[in-house]
């Protein structure tokens, strides 16, 4: 049987375990190790690094890895470059598991920029109370604006992460009727949100389009070619395929 690796982290990754565990596939699950208590996984699991393209490589080589299914986050761009190239080099098959990203509805009022920086101008001069719902990475340049932030963070930081800020402790799917709750608790009037797309996610986008608040949308950071699936079903499709004997 094909051993397959599944790069996790995201909703759909964990879907992915779930179906593969119940289909008895040979499979490990990866994470980055991001988050002081991942969630549990129904497949063998290691976490941590591989140590860049040619320690992936090993790691393929070593555990006899027949197809690889990358489900990281769409912003996870080193991981998925380092899949492509590590993949390529050992010849061993590759799919990206990627959601289509958020598209602004009727109603939104977005501002599309292309990095953290571009965000950081993105928000006015003025002082604001922004939802920076960006996860926990990239916070430290948007000390360069003195707004109030909201964060939604995972695990408690050991210091404030930015000089004026609220710390929300929550971990995703998040509900449309709680996100506005929160969004009016905190008198939010920005939101910056990287275009993740999904459902667990989107909550924030539909309140604050019904809210009125302008949201600035990080798109997605660009990745080399590769062949995708759009669903759990289309993974499981493709590792059938006879060429991978799973
Ligand atoms: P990244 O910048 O693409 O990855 C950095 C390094 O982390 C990779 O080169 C790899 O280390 C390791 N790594 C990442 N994903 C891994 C996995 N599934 N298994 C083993 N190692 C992994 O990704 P990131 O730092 O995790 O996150 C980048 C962005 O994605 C952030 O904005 C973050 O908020 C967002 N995000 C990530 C996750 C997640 O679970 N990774 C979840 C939600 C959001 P080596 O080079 O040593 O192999």
């Amino acid at each position: 049987m094909t051993r397959i690796l599944l790069l996790g982290g995201t909703t759909e990754a964990s879907a992915l375990a779930r179906t593969l565990a119940a289909a008895g596939k040979d499979a490990v699950f990866s994470y980055a190790g991001r988050t002081d208590s991942p969630v549990a996984q129904p497949l063998p699991t290691r976490i941590g690094g591989f140590g860049g393209i040619d320690g992936l490589v090993e790691y393929l080589r070593a555990e006899r890895i027949g197809a690889v299914v990358d489900a990281t986050h769409p912003f996870a761009a080193q991981m998925s470059r380092n899949a492509v190239e590590a993949c390529g080099r050992v010849g061993v098959p590759l799919l990206g598991l990627q959601r289509a990203a958020w598209v602004a509805a009727a109603g939104d009022n977005w501002v599309h920029v292309g990095s953290m920086e571009a965000a950081v101008d993105a928000l006015p001069d003025a002082q604001a109370r922004v939802f920076l719902a960006i996860g926990k990475q990239n916070l430290g340049c948007f000390a360069a604006k003195q707004h109030h932030y909201l964060l939604r963070l995972v695990d408690a930081p050991a210091v404030a992460p930015l000089p004026d800020c609220t710390v929300v402790l929550a971990r995703g799917p998040f509900e449309v009727e709680s996100d506005k709750a929160l969004l009016m608790q905190h008198n939010i009037s920005h939101i910056v949100a990287k275009n993740a797309g999904g459902a667990g996610a989107e909550a924030k986008l539909i309140a604050a389009r019904a809210l009125g608040i302008p949201v600035v949308m990080i798109e997605r950071p660009a990745l080399p070619a590769r062949e995708v699936a759009a669903s759990v079903a289309e993974v499981m499709g493709w590792l059938s395929h006879a060429d991978l004997g799973v």
